[in-house]
């Protein structure tokens, strides 16, 4: 009997508990995808502001969570990013490709020599072949550009909605 009752009491306090902290957690997990959402799409009007072509790297997002930053890299949302990048860039008439994501940060964007690996604690890019200078990530970038810019008219990975 008495465990009768103390099931009943745990049953009636826990469901009520159990339905305000559900309700509570819903919440929160819709407002953080929200805020995620509304910051992702502010970016890509701003990028599309900005350009009249975008290319990104193609990259699985499924293996890079398997990689050095784990599912870190889930929660920032890149893949939304990406697609709803693709949208904007498409309803504003912005050209949007995908391309190749090997070896951006290996090859310098001056000449294209191979310039080996770079840790992640190299921040500069340094080509030894022609000497040009500049931030690693501003060197992947233009790696990714001259790849974008030299696929265009080809066949490329495009998301087009
Ligand atoms: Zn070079």
């Amino acid at each position: 009997m008495k465990l009768l009752q103390r099931r009943l009491k745990y049953k009636k306090l826990g469901s009520n508990n159990r339905k305000q902290l559900n309700a509570k957690t819903a919440r929160l997990h819709q407002k953080i995808s929200d805020t995620s959402q509304d910051f992702h799409l502010r970016a890509a009007n701003y990028l599309c502001d900005q350009a009249g072509a975008i290319f990104v790297e193609d990259i699985d997002f499924r293996a890079w969570a398997k990689g050095m930053f784990c599912k870190h890299t889930l929660d920032a949302g890149f893949g939304q990013f990406f697609n709803l990048l693709s949208y904007i860039a498409w309803k504003r008439g912005v050209y949007f490709g995908k391309v190749d994501q090997n070896y951006t940060s290996q090859i310098c964007p001056n000449c294209d020599a191979h310039t080996g690996k770079k840790t992640l604690d190299v921040r500069i890019h340094s080509c030894p072949e022609c000497g040009y200078t500049t931030q690693r990530d501003i060197a992947a970038s233009q790696v990714i550009r001259n790849r974008g810019v030299s696929t265009v008219g080809h066949t490329v990975v495009e998301n087009a909605c």
